[in-house]
């Protein structure tokens, strides 16, 4: 089997600057071209996903009336307002300028009525065309870095393990967006018990 390099959401709307920035997120990208190269150099394909939110999307809380960071009920599923963010066909959707090019996208949250934290199933288990992408190219393995460690990272791993995939997440090419200060240690602690190994991009032998 195969294994590929997974970059969540490196979007500019995460990025600093972005409508829903994560900070320090810059902190992560030459951690994440360094890994890009290496995968480059042994054939390995680079795959990113990006939130993609028509305009109305009722995560927003301008368009579903929530305040923002609050939690509430989107279609009977749990949902946090969010300031709108990752836009299609706006900059704040381009991944980030200093990113290196990948080679493969995935695109999450198109229906502007569910959620999807994850890059593999929205919030009702609409699947995005990751998981027949990965069985096309005989992928068993992923790595996995980007934004944000609480959230669409967190799903999109937990999502994997449960799909069977061996999963390695790359902590210092991960950034939290810590509404509660722990989230990030927490979400990583959650990845761990789902089967992940958790480690820095220095132990990485690939
Ligand atoms: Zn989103």
């Amino acid at each position: 089997m195969n294994k590929a390099l997974l970059i969540v959401d490196l979007q500019n709307d995460f990025c600093e600057g972005g409508s829903l920035e994560v900070k320090n997120s810059s902190n992560i990208i030459p951690v994440i071209n360094n890994l890009i190269d290496k995968f480059r150099q042994g054939a390995s394909p680079v795959i990113a996903t990006k939130d993609w939110h028509p305009f109305d999307h009722r995560s927003f809380a301008s368009v579903s009336g929530g305040k923002i960071g609050e939690l509430g009920s989107l279609n009977g599923i749990p949902q946090i307002w969010w300031p709108d963010h990752c836009v299609q066909g706006t900059e704040g959707a381009e991944l980030h300028p200093d990113l290196k090019p990948v080679d493969e996208i995935i695109h999450k949250g198109t229906d502007p009525e569910v959620d999807s934290y994850s890059g593999f199933f929205s919030a009702s288990g609409q699947p995005t065309g990751l998981e027949t992408l990965l069985k096309k190219q005989e992928i068993g393995t992923l790595y996995v870095v980007g934004l944000a460690t609480d959230y669409c990272v967190k799903f999109t791993v937990l999502d994997a393990l449960s799909l069977g995939y061996k999963v390695f997440v790359i902590e210092d090419g991960c950034q939290g967006v810590n509404l509660n200060p722990r989230d990030s240690e927490l979400a990583l602690d959650d990845m761990k018990k789902g089967g992940a190994v958790i480690l820095s991009s220095s132990e990485l032998d690939i």
